[in-house]
């Protein structure tokens, strides 16, 4: 296949990369689907737009973030030479502000007073959180019972952003019931706000624009990974949860003789309901307003998943990820949730940079990959840091 007109040619005009994707919603949600999708492709060609996301990437969120050549990591490896592209350095410490800034930005440029979302370990939240700060648009976030009990510090960070977190008691008071409460509470106020959602998932447009708002990262770290050596890299790899810091990375390097490599959580292991690796072992499926490869259970719901890293247990990954499976563009492998931690210790102990769990499993196959070859490069997306994950390292590991 051929990548150089990719970008104009993907999604097309419905939503899909091939058969995935598109907008399997309701009517009231089908129109604020348009809405945003209209103004979005009228905005984002805007000199006006385009510059002042450029000057909130470069002043407020500090990019470009630089890229860190491993070099004792590597040493004690062997010859391989690795790299990290240091999202974890990007305001608020992951890539997530990437596109919450755009979805943000969109939302002012669309005259809405409010952004509405839902948060699961609150990562999500607190970046939209952030943004609505900046632009001084109020903020409601949706998060069940259960996971405000677990994720204290980061209602605290939303609260002290000024955000409202909205409790949802129904069901199991998790992910799902937020999503659906959310989503409720947009229908309703379509006209004043805007849903940010947290990936490249959902329906037409949130996969495409998020996406595009997450390639700053790729375009970046390509241009600067031949300034520091002369080459691209022979191999990318960034963990795929719903999969927007990986989309957005591989996005700079499609056109590119670089292998990319996805790895998605295997937890605790290959059995349904241990692991969140959707491309590896799951099949076609609609959930959540689009059409993808996802997790099923045996009455066709999207399954229970698990993973140490909260950031990748999701049971499906965004339709252009199932798109470049499919087409064997990227290949998606596996990492266990020891793999990662083995990988977090590394980068702590040999480099300084304690990186996030999710982000370990990239690191983790990095690693595991250097230790079969003799030589090349491979540069990793480290798409945030790891002092979100300092509770359970304590509590597990006894430091
Ligand atoms: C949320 C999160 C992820 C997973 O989300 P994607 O949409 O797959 O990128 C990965 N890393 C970090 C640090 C996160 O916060």
């Amino acid at each position: 296949m051929d990548f150089n007109n990719y970008f104009k040619e993907y999604p097309d005009i419905n939503g899909y990369f091939g058969k995935y994707g598109g907008a399997f919603v309701n009517d009231e949600l089908k129109n604020a689907m348009d809405e945003i999708t209209k103004a979005y492709f009228k905005i984002c060609k805007s000199r006006k737009f385009i510059d002042e996301l450029r000057r909130i990437r470069k002043e407020f969120q500090g990019r470009p973030t630089p890229i860190t050549h491993l070099e004792r990591l590597s040493n004690s490896i062997g010859n391989v030479q690795l790299y990290v592209k240091r999202e974890d350095l990007n305001h608020t410490g992951a890539h997530k502000l990437n596109h919450c800034m755009g979805e943000a930005l969109l939302a002012k440029y669309m005259g809405k007073k409010k952004v509405i979302a839902e948060t699961g370990a609150g990562q999500h939240g607190v970046a939209l959180a952030t943004a609505a700060a900046y632009f001084g648009l109020e903020c409601d976030i949706y998060m069940g019972s259960v996971d405000i009990k677990k994720q204290a510090p980061n209602v605290a960070r939303m609260k002290i952003l000024g955000a409202n977190v909205i409790e949802v008691k129904e069901g199991l008071a998790t992910l799902k019931e937020a999503v659906d409460a959310a989503f409720a509470a947009y229908a309703k106020d379509y006209k004043d706000c805007i849903y940010c959602i947290g990936s490249v998932v959902g329906p037409h447009p949130f996969p495409m624009m998020v996406r595009d708002f997450q390639s700053v990262v790729g375009f970046e770290a390509r241009e600067q990974f031949i300034e520091m050596t002369g080459e691209l890299p022979d191999t990318v790899v960034a963990c795929v949860g719903g999969g927007s810091n990986s989309a957005g990375f591989f996005a700079g390097f499609l056109n590119d003789p670089v292998e990319i490599v996805g790895i998605e959580p295997l937890g605790r292991g290959k059995k349904l309901g241990d692991h969140a690796a959707s491309l590896n072992y799951g099949s076609e499926g609609v959930m959540h307003g689009f059409n993808s490869i996802m997790l099923k259970d045996e009455n066709g719901d999207p399954a229970p998943v698990y993973s140490v890293a909260s950031g990748l247990d999701y049971p499906s990954s965004g339709p252009e990820h199932a798109f470049w499976h499919d087409i064997g563009r990227v290949k998606y492998d596996v990492i266990d949730d020891k793999q990662a931690l083995d990988a977090f210790f590394e980068l702590s102990r040999k480099q300084g940079i304690i990186p996030a769990i999710e982000s370990s499993h990239a690191l983790a196959y990095a690693i595991k990959r250097a230790k079969e070859l003799d030589h090349g490069s491979i540069l990793v997306n480290l798409s945030g840091r790891g002092d979100k994950d300092m509770d359970y390292i304590l509590e597990n590991y006894g430091i």
